[in-house]
């Protein structure tokens, strides 16, 4: 029996979403838009399988598919992020980094990472969360002026902390990080070096920000933002554990903490959509796509200082522009508000030094992913940006109307599926 049939109110739900992304426009900059190849790979019997181990290793007899399915998956992982060692099976990013702390660390550790209002993560050592309840997080931040990492600062931070394990990588970080430096700091403590690639692993694979590797031990990514796979996680990282010299062997490491430390049976129908999703980010098509991605954020962040909307850190290097729109709005939550009424959909965010509460901070994060899947260049992205820069200003009716009509426009020019 299909959906239709079976479950009309899901069904009708779900196309209810599907008209939702089509006709509304996503700035949101951790979303994008999979294949159709990757949604198929998604709605397969696969679900069906139990699979628990790694290829080859397994506890459950009828793996032989699996087996190849998740093969292929970490052999192109390893290819597109030049990387000695993947594990495919997270579930999501906070899974893969959650695994990465309990592979390095022992309950207690000191681990150094960025802080919330600069653009950490809450797996980062948020209290609200297992990082920060289990370990003991010192944060860094971004310099008070150049709204940009300081690595002078960072390593202050960490001689006088001296962690296990320094993560860099973030939620809403607008600039390129320096991996090289990191690992400079982090061999002065003698501590392990973790990035977080979540947001920037399409922009890394594509070569349009620096690579992870060789300095990072571990890099820890989702599979769903830039990098446009199904919603999943992953971890790259190095054979040899340089630090431990009982137990060198890190990639069996982070694949014990994976499975049996924190899951049990991995999504195999997303494992083999993740495996798709690698082999088109591997293509010349996909390079292109994510040097727009840059463009596309960077023709924004120009047009926004233009007129006057403060561009946290001045520009972007990457797919964010994070907006402080305090002089205009009382309320980011209201703007966020305002635009989602004319069917822009971005979310409020903080901004380095908030000032504000995280409930209702001062800023706005904007995307270009999501996008840029749908085919827009720089004109496309300049005019949604001046429609963007009327509503923070002037969110009268009137402008909510006209404005409205226009999102309407661009989304049925730029369609997705
Ligand atoms: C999105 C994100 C995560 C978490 O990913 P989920 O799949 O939502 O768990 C972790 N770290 C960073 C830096 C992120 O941006």
């Amino acid at each position: 029996m299909n959906l239709k049939k079976t479950d009309k109110k899901i069904y009708d739900l779900i196309k209810k979403e599907i008209k939702r992304q089509k006709e509304e426009i996503s700035l949101i900059a951790s979303e994008n838009y999979v294949s159709v190849a990757v949604l198929e790979a998604l709605g397969t019997p696969l679900t069906n399988k139990y699979s628990e181990g790694y290829p080859n290793k397994r506890y459950y007899a009828g793996n032989e598919v699996i087996d190849k399915i998740e093969t292929l998956a970490i052999e192109r992982a390893k290819k597109i992020f030049s990387a000695e060692h993947a594990n495919v099976q997270p579930h999501s990013g906070s899974q893969a980094n959650t695994a990465v702390y309990l592979a390095l660390l022992k309950p207690g550790d000191t681990v150094l990472g960025i802080d919330l209002s600069s653009g950490g993560h809450l797996t980062h050592g948020s209290p609200v969360n297992i990082s920060g309840k289990f370990y003991k997080f010192h944060n860094y931040g971004v310099n008070k002026n150049t709204e940009m990492l300081d690595y002078q600062e960072i390593e202050k931070t960490a001689l006088a902390v001296r962690p296990k394990l320094i993560v860099c990588g973030t939620t809403a970080y607008p600039r390129s990080i320096d991996f090289k430096k990191f690992r400079e700091i982090a061999d002065k403590v003698g501590s392990y070096l973790m990035a977080d690639i979540a947001h920037i692993a399409g922009l890394v694979v594509a070569g349009e920000h620096p690579h992870p590797f060789p300095h990072c031990d571990v890099v820890t990514s989702t599979t769903h933002k830039t990098l446009r796979g199904p919603r999943g996680g992953l971890i790259l990282c190095k054979q040899t554990d340089r630090l431990d010299k009982e137990n060198t062997n890190l990639a069996g490491k982070i694949d014990k903490a994976v499975f049996p430390g924190i899951q049990g049976g991995p999504l195999d129908h997303v494992v083999a959509a993740k495996a798709v999703s690698f082999l088109e980010a591997s293509k010349p098509i996909f390079k292109k796509y994510i040097k727009q991605v840059v463009k596309n954020a960077k023709a924004m962040a120009k047009e926004f200082e233009k007129n006057g909307v403060r561009v946290v850190s001045g520009s972007t290097d990457n797919h964010i522009v994070l907006l402080d729109v305090s002089k205009y709005s009382e309320s980011s939550k209201k703007t966020q508000n305002d635009l989602e009424e004319v069917g822009i959909i971005a979310n409020r965010n903080t901004i380095p030094y908030e000032t504000k509460s995280p409930f209702d901070p001062s800023g706005i994060r904007l995307g270009t992913p999501s996008i840029t899947t749908r085919g827009f260049n720089e004109k496309d992205s300049v005019f949604l940006a001046d429609l963007i820069i009327k509503i923070i200003k002037e969110p009268t009716a009137k402008n909510k109307r006209e404005v409205k009509k226009e999102v309407a426009k661009l989304a049925k020019k730029h369609s997705i599926y």
